[in-house]
């Protein structure tokens, strides 16, 4: 299905909960608001089905921090019975050492592993919780478990900015298959937080110098730079950039239940909330559903658009 713009509608962002065991002080909350503990299973199987009916490839799971979800496992073997090829999340990788393995068997195919410092004192300074070593052992068992290809996603801010560097030799000796270079979104804590944004365009411009590949991803039109070692370096901006909105092909799926359109928009939602709680069966559920699918993908629309 593509959107008035002529972008496809490919992959589903479901949050999955707000509660999380971090802090992050520049944390966006997936643009949503309110402190909810997340839909039914049912309710996001549904959605999830509906979805592949109308040509989502994709779903990644979040948050909140998705693992303290109990039922985690029962949601991603419901969406894996639906027959997606591609089920992601994204995790602080606190509770990782335990859960990886049960994660994979429950049918995840790969992570991202938020991992914003290289040192202790960052990364509390970061997520106000003293974490690191736990992660990175998460993060190891992620990939004896075989969650790959593994992603770490750093958010560039001026309290880790000078760690950007080693950062990525950390993940080369840790042997993950990418990382993704984030630039600091003005939405949620992000907006009181945006002091401490950095464009990326000098870090971007050194990381060029020394990769021996540029790729341009069909998502989002991210660049894509693959260094000497073999890791592959995502560089994400959207701020302000209608390249990067040119290049979405994501729908969300709110905590609350609301389709959102754009993780910038408040205003571009379609509530379907009220199908949930309704004692309509199964069938007529999906079918309201459907047709809010179609409104959302009627009122999609690029958040930032060129002009000259
Ligand atoms: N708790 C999980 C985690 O830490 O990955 C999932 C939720 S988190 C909101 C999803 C992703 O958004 C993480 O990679 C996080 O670092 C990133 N993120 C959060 N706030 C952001 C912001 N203001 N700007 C850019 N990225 C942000």
């Amino acid at each position: 299905m593509n959107d008035r713009f002529g972008r496809p509608l490919e992959d589903l962002r479901i949050t999955l909960t707000h509660a999380c065991n971090f802090q992050c002080f520049f944390c966006h909350m997936e643009g949503e608001d309110g402190m909810e503990n997340g839909l039914k299973k049912e309710d996001i199987i549904l959605v999830a089905k509906v979805a592949k009916k109308i040509g989502i490839k994709s779903v990644k799971l979040t948050g909140g921090e998705p693992t303290l979800r109990r039922d985690l496992t029962e949601i991603i073997r419901g969406l894996k019975l639906l027959g997606y090829e591609d089920i992601s999340m994204t995790t602080n990788g606190f509770l990782l050492k335990n859960l990886a393995f049960k994660l994979k068997e429950a049918g995840l195919d790969r992570i991202n592993i938020s991992l914003h410092a290289i040192s202790r004192e960052t990364f509390k300074k970061i997520t106000g919780v003293d974490a690191f070593d736990k992660v990175i052992e998460g993060i190891k068992t992620a990939i004896n478990a075989g969650l790959r290809p593994i992603k770490l996603n750093f958010v560039v801010n001026k309290r880790n900015i000078s760690e950007t560097f080693k950062f990525l030799d950390l993940a080369e000796k840790l042997g993950v298959d990418e990382v993704h270079l984030i630039e600091l979104h003005p939405v949620g804590l992000g907006k009181k937080a945006f002091t401490e944004h950095d464009d990326l365009n000098a870090i971007e411009e050194q990381i060029s110098r020394v990769a021996v590949k540029k790729e341009i991803r069909k998502k989002h039109f991210r660049p894509r730079y693959v260094l000497p070692s073999g890791l592959i370096v995502e560089v994400i901006k959207p701020y302000a950039n209608p390249i990067f909105c040119a290049g979405c092909n994501r729908i969300r799926l709110s905590v609350d239940g609301k389709l959102k359109t754009c993780l910038y928009r408040e205003d571009n939602v379609i509530d379907i909330s009220d199908v949930f709680k309704s004692d309509f069966n199964e069938e007529v559920k999906e079918k309201l559903i459907e047709k809010a699918f179609m409104v959302a993908i009627a009122i999609r629309e690029p958040n930032f658009k060129y002009k000259l």
